[in-house]
């Protein structure tokens, strides 16, 4: 007689509560499914997620992802469905700090590959000597240029000073990895296709802006991104009450999905604890499925760089001079900025969160009064050592790249560590995955979707997540 346990089955399972997942389950259920998402975590989102100060109960805080870029209208259409409403991020700029330089970040480029190498903005960020060589791009013949990586594909056609103090640091900033490890195709879609089209990169550049939304690159949600995960999970959970079973919830944490089998033509999908779920549907929403998933297709599993050692440290400061914007809306840090002045600036990246998004700044003047601020700053690059940041640093950090003193001016903290969260797509990775994805393509009732498949970003997880929902 058989002991194991009794499984349940329903019309799909999600392995993985993330953003991807959370998105191709309500996708599955919209078309009448029963969808369980199994997540390993006690809280789903992966780094959609939000928190707040402990003395500022009533505003939320995005304490990991924070805008979306808006190529593409996926994101946008999946926040109106969810009753969500966007947010334009105020117009004020951005700003670099390399070599020793503080300078706005030049507004018309792509991963700060500028579309006009002599723009104004462009020559105060990389000096004339700079400009001149990156204006070789608009010479040199279409075939001088190497494109094994983000790094390579910039040098080869625009130099080292846009490679090293413009890209960079939005590389840095946005994949916590060096330029030299990132894929151009993963990280920059379409740029490869443009370039064989212009023959120069910063024409590429220019025609990928034209044919993107006027305004912003980027977008929010009022009320903070993480409302995007809270509103799927709520309609999983209310999708899955009308199943009648009122133990049946449409998202279940802290389920760690050990064990992944074929059973005729359903998926029978096991969790640390030996609970089993059974679908003829599979949607794989984490890499850490795939060696699960291996044996199965017959294929190696995509093995990817660990991502690096992230730590997110918002502020809550009482600082009047910050109504100014001194900054913009935020900052983008060089590694090369050791060292610059009396004190080493060990973040990557600042956001001043109040001056970005008015929505968040009108809900602070209303909970804490005028001149308060919250800015949030980034550690952790690949390759760097392991920065264990507290409020002491942050604030030492903070006031160097603000050009304002906060000592003593900081009310509440939070810290969020990501550590790992955002493996860089390596050109070695991302060749490795096609014969993974392959094989997925041509075996039943399985879908895979998340970052690890369509690329770092929202703008390129949501309309993937939805497309392979809707076919598996
Ligand atoms: C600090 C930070 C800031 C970011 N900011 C932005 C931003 O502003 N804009 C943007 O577009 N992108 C941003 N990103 C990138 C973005 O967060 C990711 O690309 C995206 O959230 C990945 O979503 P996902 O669903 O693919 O993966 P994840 O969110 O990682 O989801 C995978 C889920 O699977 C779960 N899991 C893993 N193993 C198992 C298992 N065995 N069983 C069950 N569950 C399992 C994990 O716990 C996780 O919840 C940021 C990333 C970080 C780290």
């Amino acid at each position: 007689m058989s002991t194991a346990p009794a499984a349940e089955r329903v019309d799909a399972v999600v392995v993985g509560g993330g953003i991807g997942g959370l998105t191709a389950a309500w996708t599955l259920a919209l078309r009448g499914q029963r969808v369980v998402v199994l997540e390993a975590d006690d809280v789903p989102g992966g780094p959609v997620r939000g928190g707040h100060f402990a003395t500022l109960p009533d505003v939320p805080v995005d304490v990991g992802v924070e805008s979306f870029a808006v190529r593409g209208a996926a994101v946008a259409e999946l926040a109106a469905d969810l009753g969500l409403t966007g947010a334009a991020p105020a117009a004020a700029q951005a700003w670099g700090f390399s070599a020793g330089r503080t300078f706005p970040l030049p507004a018309a480029g792509l991963l700060g590959i500028p579309s006009v190498p002599w723009a104004p903005d462009v020559r105060r960020a990389i000096g004339w000597p700079g400009v001149a060589r990156a204006s070789l791009d608009r010479v040199l013949p279409a075939r001088l240029v190497n494109t094994s990586s983000l790094g390579a594909l910039v040098r080869s056609r625009m130099g080292r000073r846009v490679t090293d103090r413009l890209v960079t640091l939005i590389a840095a900033g946005v994949h916590s990895a060096t330029v030299d490890t990132l894929d151009v195709q993963a990280v920059a879609p379409g740029l490869l296709d443009a370039y064989a089209r212009e023959g120069s990169l910063s024409k590429s550049v220019g025609s990928l802006r034209r044919n993107a939304p006027a305004g912003s690159l980027v977008r929010g949600i009022d009320g903070g991104i993480h409302a995007i995960v809270e509103a799927l999970v709520g309609h999983l959970n209310a999708s899955a009450d009308e199943w009648g079973d009122p133990a049946a919830a449409g998202v279940r944490c802290g389920r760690r999905v050990e064990a992944i089998a074929r059973d005729g033509r359903d998926w029978r999908v096991t969790d640390a604890a030996g609970a089993v779920v059974t679908a003829p549907r599979l949607i794989a929403a984490t890499p850490n499925v795939a060696p699960l998933l291996a044996p199965i297709l017959g294929v190696e599993p995509p093995t990817a760089t660990p991502g690096a050692p992230i730590a997110l440290v918002a502020l809550l400061l009482d600082a009047p001079e910050l109504d100014t914007a001194p900054r913009g809306t935020g900052m983008l840090i060089g590694p090369d900025s050791r060292g610059h002045g009396t004190h080493q600036v060990s973040a990557k990246a600042f956001t001043h969160a109040t001056a970005k998004w008015p929505w968040l700044a009108e809900r602070v003047r209303k909970a804490a009064g005028p001149g308060v601020h919250i800015v949030r700053l980034s550690y952790g690059r690949l390759g760097d050592m392991v920065v264990e940041p507290d409020v002491a640093l942050a604030t030492r950090d903070a006031s160097v790249l603000l050009g304002v003193d906060l000592t003593g001016r900081v009310r509440d903290h939070l810290i969020q560590r990501w550590d790992g969260s955002l493996p860089p797509p390596t050109p070695a990775y991302r060749a490795a995955l096609t014969g993974f994805t392959d094989a997925v393509a041509a075996c039943e009732g399985l879908g895979v979707v998340g970052g690890w498949v369509a690329g770092t970003g929202l703008a390129s997880i949501v309309p993937h997540a939805r497309a392979a929902a809707a076919t598996i």
